[in-house]
């Protein structure tokens, strides 16, 4: 990422220099703009790995995938989708929302004892300023959640994903200081804007396959028709095609 970010000094520096003595304006604003495309591409698109490092699916031979679910906790939902996960036999990563999680240590605790993983989704998930915060906060987003997001006798969590996929430019140094590594995702549910479980589930099994980091959802700003429901059809569906959730290992993800 530091090698990316001295490419784009250079090239602005190079931009700045054509323009002052003349050569071509015209070249210059490109040659000047084209790397801020470069930055926001990688910022925005969830799966793009050139300014933080990110992994959208994991190395397996098996028949496997990887179930994230993100935003909780929620005292509806949490408990259902646990007991969801029992009955299919399934492990899933919950990317939770640190200030959520300090409200619901008890729903934490559960998670962990359960054999889940729980996931850093940033203190507070600003989804909206995230990509331009400061690095201070982005400090205080990693931070401050550590805490709640440790379950009694647990380790910190290894896995971070940003709020709604966007990175900062910040972000990967915060990261490798603290242990965690970014984690995308490679089948998107859409169960956020949907209303129709069914339309979920089909869209995600259509997708799997093994290898894949799967995106659902938990929490109130889901459709009430799709909130838990979607999790059912979908390890119902994954189930018949064969496809175990389980949490990679570290080594998994190269
Ligand atoms: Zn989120």
């Amino acid at each position: 990422m530091r090698f990316s970010l001295l490419c784009i000094v250079i090239i602005k520096i190079a931009a700045l220099i054509l323009g002052l003595i003349g050569v071509s304006m015209g070249w210059a604003l490109v040659l000047f703009f084209v790397p801020d495309l470069w930055v926001l591409y990688h910022l925005f698109m969830p799966g793009a790995s050139g300014l933080v490092r990110t992994f959208t699916r994991f190395q397996t031979d098996r028949p496997e995938v990887w179930l994230t679910i993100d935003d909780g906790p929620d005292e509806h939902d949490t408990p259902r989708i646990l007991d969801l996960l029992d009955q299919h036999g399934a492990r899933a990563t919950f990317f939770l929302v640190g200030e959520r999680a300090a409200r619901h240590p008890a729903l934490v605790a559960e998670i962990a004892r359960r054999g889940h993983e729980i996931g850093h989704h940033t203190h507070t998930h600003p989804a909206g300023t995230f990509w331009c915060s400061t690095p201070a906060q982005v400090k205080r987003q990693l931070d401050a959640a550590t805490g709640p997001l440790t379950p009694p006798g647990g380790v910190p969590p290894r896995c971070f994903r940003p709020p709604v996929g966007i990175k900062n430019i910040w972000l990967q140094c915060a990261l490798v200081a603290r242990g965690l590594i970014c984690v995308s995702w490679n089948v998107r549910s859409g169960d956020s804007f949907a209303r129709d479980p069914q339309k979920v589930a089909e869209h995600v099994l259509r997708l799997a396959k093994p290898g894949s980091i799967l995106l659902l959802h938990e929490g109130a700003p889901l459709h009430d028709a799709v909130r838990v429901t979607a999790i059912a059809q979908v390890l119902a569906g994954l189930d018949a095609r064969g496809l175990r959730c389980v949490i990679p290992a570290d080594a998994q993800l190269r």
